[in-house]
């Protein structure tokens, strides 16, 4: 825990001194440990419509305990009895809810649950959206699904997350690998999401190892946030290729022999970056993660060419260029992943990153402009906006600012690599490419950029 008021208020003393203060008590989150067994560690509560039914069956392979309730003519509060553990985890299948009214459903369920969530609960809605055109009504009613489980997430406290994920007809086979991701520790700093589950390749057959026998390549893998992602990369059972620049050769070298894979130095923006890639992992690829990126801060006014250049050319282009070419070249095996590393400041603007959020948003729309394209060949490609995530990069900013992008999240701390790589492994896996074209926050449900 690198984060000195996430320390202090979780000490004894610290603890006394803000509850008596008033001042916020972000708990440390539960991340996600080797030799973890099932995925929920306590009660599952599933409630809802037709897909309730199938996510009870997942559940029971995830918690200890799955229970569905269904009983119309029992409040939940009493159906659950308070002796009963924590509930752990909640799903409940909101996607019949088509009329105005019926949405009433949705506090009538979570109003008697909220006193019984165990800390770091995890809650998921599930929705389907109608033709808007053929039921106005329905399609407004699934739409509001959005207000209430983002506000959800804010009112959810120690921990706890919540988002909403509607589900395409024909995506059923996609939920058991969301349901494994958004229950589980895995999913610790990602809250407030909303997300499209479409039909897509079949699941993977081991969920210990789900991309083994996968070749993946990890640019900007030397440290930080990249060095993280080939780790995760590694324990799902992935083949590691690892490329940064020339200069941060040695850790890249001892990364990648300790984890058993390749590495090559090369700046991605150098002219022949996509020629060499072609030519180092011709024997092809299954994975792609374009993690290198850097920030050269400064306000409009301020902004010279070499310190917008390189960021545009590095952030944007490489990643642009690179992709289109391993997917001329067949580089690019059938049913790869593609993950963009893009970033909040992307999605909400942030003051002196005119630069580096104009370079982010540009990787947001080559995810759109390139997932159809793509997907012709079963590949699948998303981003990754992390907000505010303790590396180097975020080490570098003045104190008064990284204290702000470590509070202004509704877990009230910044997130770990682990946390973004846990999402990267996740859309390497099938189901990333049920989620093409689409970004996948991991930001504590940051309040920049929302
Ligand atoms: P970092 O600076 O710690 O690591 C970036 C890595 O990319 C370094 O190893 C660096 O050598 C490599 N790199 C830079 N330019 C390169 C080039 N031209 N060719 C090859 N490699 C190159 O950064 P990080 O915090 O680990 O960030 C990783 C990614 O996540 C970046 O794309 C960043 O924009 C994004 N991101 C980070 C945060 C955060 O809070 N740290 C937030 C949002 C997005």
């Amino acid at each position: 825990m690198n984060d000195p008021y996430l320390r202090f208020v979780n000490s004894e003393f610290g603890r006394k001194l803000a509850r008596a203060a008033g001042l916020p008590q972000p708990a440390p989150l539960e991340r996600w440990q080797p030799g973890q067994q099932g995925s929920v560690g306590g009660p599952l509560v599933v409630g809802g419509g037709p897909l309730a039914a199938q996510a009870a069956d997942i559940g029971k392979q995830l918690a200890p305990q799955a229970l569905r309730f269904q009983q119309a003519t029992l409040a939940l509060d009493e159906w659950l009895p308070e002796s009963s553990a924590p509930v752990k985890a909640v799903v409940f299948d909101a996607s019949d809810l088509l009329t105005t009214a019926q949405l009433s459903a949705l506090p009538n369920f979570f109003q008697p649950l909220m006193r019984h969530l165990a800390n770091h609960a995890r809650v998921l809605i599930l929705g389907r959206l109608p033709d808007p055109a053929a039921d106005t009504e329905g399609y407004v009613s699934q739409r509001a699904l959005e207000g209430f489980s983002r506000s959800l997430a804010k009112e959810l406290r120690d921990g706890a997350t919540a988002q909403l994920l509607y589900v395409d007809e024909g995506a059923e086979p996609q939920l058991e690998g969301a349901l494994r991701f958004f229950l589980s520790t895995k999913s610790a700093y990602i809250s407030g999401q909303v997300l499209h589950l479409r039909p897509a390749a079949h699941a993977p057959g081991d969920w210990v190892r789900p991309l083994a026998g996968r070749r993946a390549l990890v640019t900007g893998a030397a440290r930080g946030i990249g060095a993280a992602i080939a780790e995760t990369l590694a324990r799902d059972g992935a083949q590691l290729l690892l490329v940064d620049v020339p200069s941060a050769q040695a850790d890249l070298d001892a990364l990648a022999q300790r984890l058993g894979g390749q590495s090559l130095a090369l700046d991605i923006s150098a002219a022949d970056a996509s020629e060499q890639l072609v030519k180092t992992f011709g024997e092809g690829l299954d994975i792609l993660v374009h993690n290198a990126g850097i920030t050269r801060d400064k306000t409009v006014a301020n902004l010279s060419p070499d310190l917008w250049d390189p960021v545009i050319a590095i952030n944007l282009e490489a990643p642009r260029l690179i992709t289109e070419a391993l997917f001329a070249a067949g580089t690019l095996r059938d049913d790869a992943r593609v993950v963009l590393l893009g970033s909040v400041s992307a999605i909400g603007g942030n003051r002196g990153q005119a630069n580096y959020a104009a370079s982010k948003a540009g990787l947001v729309a080559l995810a759109h402009a390139l997932a159809p394209r793509l997907g012709e060949r079963g590949i699948g490609i998303s981003v990754v906006a992390p907000g505010f995530i303790e590396t180097r990069m975020t080490e570098q900013m003045p104190f008064a600012l990284r204290e702000a992008g470590r509070r202004m999240n509704v877990l009230g701390q910044g997130g770990q690599p682990q946390d973004v790589a846990e999402a990267v492994a996740w859309l390497a896996q099938p189901v990333g490419g049920a989620l093409s074209g689409q970004v996948l926050r991991v930001c504590g449900h940051s309040y920049l950029g929302a």
